[in-house]
């Protein structure tokens, strides 16, 4: 495995599997370039090496091929803005046209490949079986997409002379583009800049984190969650629990919730987490208020209760003042702090004041010296809503590879790299 700052890009293609599987409009046009942003270093890194570039990506969950709808060719004019270059399409990735293209690349220049979802071959699952398919015929499709995904991976690696994994967003998946291809670099393979960051900022949180450490856990469900609580408790000495999820735990405890979203069948986990979080000496922080809506809507009419006291007809969609002031405090006094998951319905303003407290309070705890890791597709987009993306350390790109890869599990895409 070699480091991106050392390697020699002198006459190399290289082809970047980057994660450019940006939000578009109805007209296909990028509204968010956050991930195009990210690359631009790792593919500059190629270029001002003297090596040329492939990009390779998938965007959106197309289920055949050349559907225009998810056309990376929508997204050229996005990243030829922020490259400041021209950057060719190839087209379809296993077409003629891309193979030429990609022989005759010349240092600097910067070539696209089309959306790799466009076949099945990339995720390796079979597609068009029908629901009242056989076991045998189910069986056998696998085993025919395995068999052509080989051939696929091989045309792929044929292109370049170097490969570089980018895409943290996609390193927990198996694909041909995030770790199978790697073998065919043994010598040749590595992470970019994303990927390197990403891993550095996880690594140092997990492994050596400044106290106290503290997780602001967030979001709808419990049964999403449980892992990353689990792993988390071994790591940190405070989670302070929002969002939807914490109804499960009042009810659990007997509390009253209303119309607020729970998980019955998660009661026993919950009562579990809290008592393991007792036994490891992790403090639990909940808000003791809610701010509570007679309807799941923007008009809908708001007031304030004990959250574990929430009446009929009323449902928890916020943390209260009293939380917001309570999660402030609480935040003010760590040195590392993570965040995943919005502690609130935060998609409508109404009910994202409490989400904003946290994520000023972080901020503030940031600009005082605290580390803060802001990892989850929600609490991204929090940070970003709140236009306060650059006053924490480090904003993750990666959702549920992020999830994955601090409950300490291996990703393919980065074991692919790792391994000699
Ligand atoms: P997750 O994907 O599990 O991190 O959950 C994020 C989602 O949780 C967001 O769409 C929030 O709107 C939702 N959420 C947060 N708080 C609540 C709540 N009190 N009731 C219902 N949904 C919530």
């Amino acid at each position: 495995m070699y480091k991106i700052d050392s390697y020699d890009f002198k006459g190399k293609r290289a082809i970047i599997r980057v994660d450019f599987n940006v939000p578009l409009d109805a007209e296909g046009r990028v509204t968010d370039d956050t991930r195009i942003r990210a690359a631009i270093p790792t593919i500059e890194k190629v270029l001002e090496g003297g090596g040329s570039v492939i990009l390779m990506s998938h965007l959106g969950r197309p289920k055949k091929n050349n559907d225009t709808k998810f056309s990376l060719a929508q997204i050229i004019p996005a990243i030829e803005a922020r490259l400041g270059r021209k950057v060719l399409f190839a087209g379809d990735a296993m077409g003629d046209k891309a193979a030429e293209m990609a022989r005759g690349l010349k240092p600097g220049e910067v070539m696209l490949l089309e959306n790799l979802r466009f076949h099945a071959e990339e995720e390796g699952k079979p597609r068009g079986v029908a629901d009242d398919a056989t076991d045998e015929q189910k069986a056998e499709a696998k085993s025919a997409v395995k068999t052509s995904q080989k051939e696929f991976v091989k045309r792929l690696a044929s292109y370049a002379d170097c490969y570089i994994n980018d895409a943290f967003g996609t390193a927990h998946r198996a694909h041909a583009s995030t770790a199978l291809i790697a073998d065919y670099f043994p010598h040749d393979k590595m992470f970019g800049y994303v990927m390197e960051n990403e891993l550095r900022a996880i690594d140092s949180i997990m492994e050596n984190p400044r106290r106290p450490f503290c997780a602001v856990l967030g979001g709808s469900k419990v049964s999403t969650k449980i892992s990353i609580i689990e792993k988390l408790m071994e790591k940190v000495d405070s989670i302070v629990l929002g969002g939807g999820m914490t109804y499960t735990f009042e009810a659990a405890l007997g509390g009253r919730i209303g119309n607020s979203i729970c998980e019955p069948e998660m009661f026993p986990v919950a009562l579990e987490i809290l008592r393991k979080a007792k036994q490891k000496g992790v403090r639990i922080v909940t808000s003791p208020d809610a701010l509570i809506a007679d309807a799941f809507s923007a008009d809908a009419h708001t007031s304030t209760a004990p959250s574990n006291d929430i009446p009929d007809g009323w449902e928890g969609v916020d943390i209260g003042e009293e939380g917001k002031r309570v999660f402030r405090e609480h935040i003010l006094g760590c040195k590392t702090i993570l965040w995943n998951g919005p502690v609130g319905v935060f998609e409508i303003d109404k009910f994202a004041t409490g989400s904003r407290a946290v994520a000023e309070a972080i901020a503030e705890a940031t600009d005082k010296g605290a580390y803060s890791l802001i990892g989850g597709g929600d609490s991204v987009a929090c940070i970003n809503k709140f236009g306060l993306a650059d006053r924490v350390s480090y904003v993750s790109t990666g959702g549920g590879a992020l999830l994955e890869y601090m409950e300490g599990k291996e990703l393919p895409g980065v074991a692919a790299i790792r391994k000699s």
